[in-house]
């Protein structure tokens, strides 16, 4: 079996496959685990993806975590370490971004790396040190009402040092556009002033395949999934189809919904109006130990629906009804009950028969995967940028899924991804 050449570490589960699937695309055979494995890698691949589900806990416990799936890699011969968070550069002043940046680093013995959330295919660019979503600014962008992670500064520089006791520095758009070379002696100039760690501007592909080869003998790369299209030329891999091959689809079709991103609002209310069967969850329902009463009351509605078609189960609400649950609830608790609920449901589901499963939201699409017991996911063809379909073998023939972050996909995301299964 070869080496792994790239061994990366995501924060979320979503993102993990965001970045398998960029991966992928690029030439490379994937694998995505559910958490860190306890045996050896024992498929021949390029890279392994280690899902975390660490973006919304404890600093210290996202760093156990990450320097555990850092210890496992390492042991699987990795070249070059990839630490993988949102492309919304999803964080708090307490994190995680900062911190396990800076813990990976020390354990890998690096004193620069870089950092940057640019994704030019789904409108996530970076210029000047800010990040822009679409057309607006991170903080105009609806990011600023997510539930766990409000974005409301869109400079990287400031956002990045707040969680950092290293400096943090910009390779600006001018310098990438100039390449390896300059790009190299940029980064040996920001060295000498102490800078630890370098916010990256991209706002095309082009940026991000001009910026790879500077990234060659880089110990420690964190950046969100787009910045990996430039790495696999590296290691003398081209793009090819044959890594995305999946096994046929079978069996029933579902979508469970708990992101409350712009995007996946749009898409449940696009999924409605096709006159297809839908279910709201309100997280208030779910208070006083009532979660297994509703999660029964969900299935057996769903049940006698299944063979019609795809079915949608969601807790997806606007902000200010978001607002108000997390006011009565709090926030960690609304979260994680709803979190709970949806990954009961999908796990009810999938014992009804549904073998072809859309889920939305990246703490939604962990918890649905832990429930599930999934441990492993080969990476199958993009159905938008970021959002491949994955397959998790098991004896009973395996599920067909697909973890969706809350703003990637487009408005029809829930009905046109089951088309796209082979
Ligand atoms: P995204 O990918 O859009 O960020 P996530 O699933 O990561 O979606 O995060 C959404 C969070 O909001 C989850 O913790 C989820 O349980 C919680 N949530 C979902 N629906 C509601 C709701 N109606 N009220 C409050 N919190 C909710």
């Amino acid at each position: 079996m070869s080496k792994l050449k790239l061994g990366c570490i995501a924060d979320d589960f979503t993102g993990a496959t965001d970045l398998a699937n960029n991966l992928v695309r690029s030439g490379m055979r994937v694998v995505q685990t559910i958490g860190v494995p306890t045996s050896p890698l024992a498929a021949d691949v390029h890279a392994v993806v280690v899902a975390l589900k660490s973006r919304t806990i404890p600093a210290a416990e996202a760093i156990a975590q990450s320097l555990d799936a850092l210890k496992w890699l390492q042991a699987q011969g990795a070249e070059q370490i990839y630490f993988k968070y949102c492309s919304t550069f999803d964080s708090t002043p307490e994190g995680n971004i900062g911190p396990v940046t800076e813990a990976l680093m020390d354990a890998l013995g690096c004193d620069f790396t870089i950092a940057t959330p640019a994704f030019p295919d789904n409108g996530r660019t970076v210029f000047k040190g800010y990040l822009f979503a679409g057309n607006v600014l991170l903080n105009e962008s609806g990011m600023q009402n997510h539930p766990l992670t409000p974005m409301t500064d869109a400079n990287l520089v400031r956002v990045m040092q707040a969680q950092t006791t290293r400096k943090v520095g910009l390779i600006d758009y001018k310098t990438v556009a100039q390449g390896e070379a300059v790009i190299r002696e940029r980064i040996a100039a920001l060295r000498t002033e102490g800078v630890g760690v370098a916010v990256v501007d991209a706002t095309s592909n082009d940026d991000l395949l001009l910026l790879g080869p500077a990234l060659k003998d880089m110990k420690l790369v964190t950046a969100g999934s787009g910045v990996a299209i430039g790495l696999p030329a590296n290691f003398g891999l081209k793009p090819s189809l044959q890594a995305s091959h999946l096994p046929a689809a079978r069996g029933l079709q579902a979508v469970v919904s708990g992101s409350c991103s712009l995007a996946t609002n749009a898409q449940v209310a696009h999924f409605k109006a096709t006159g297809r069967p839908a279910l709201a969850i309100n997280p208030a329902s779910l208070m006083h130990g009532q979660t297994d009463a509703v999660v029964h009351q969900v299935l057996t509605w769903a049940a006698p629906l299944l063979k019609g078609g795809p079915v949608l189960v969601y807790s997806t609400a606007e902000p200010e009804a978001v607002k108000a649950v997390q006011a009565q609830l709090g926030v960690a608790e609304a979260g994680a009950l709803v979190e709970h609920a949806l990954a009961s449901v999908a796990r009810g589901l999938v014992d009804l028969g549904v073998q072809q499963l859309v889920v939305a939201g990246g703490e939604t699409s962990g918890a649905c995967v832990q429930a599930l017991g999934i441990a492993q996911l080969q990476i199958g063809p993009q159905i938008d940028p970021g959002v491949p379909w994955c397959h998790a073998p098991s004896s009973s023939g395996g599920v067909h899924i697909t973890l969706k972050s809350g703003n990637f996909g487009t408005e029809d995301f829930f009905t046109k991804a089951f088309a796209a299964l082979p």
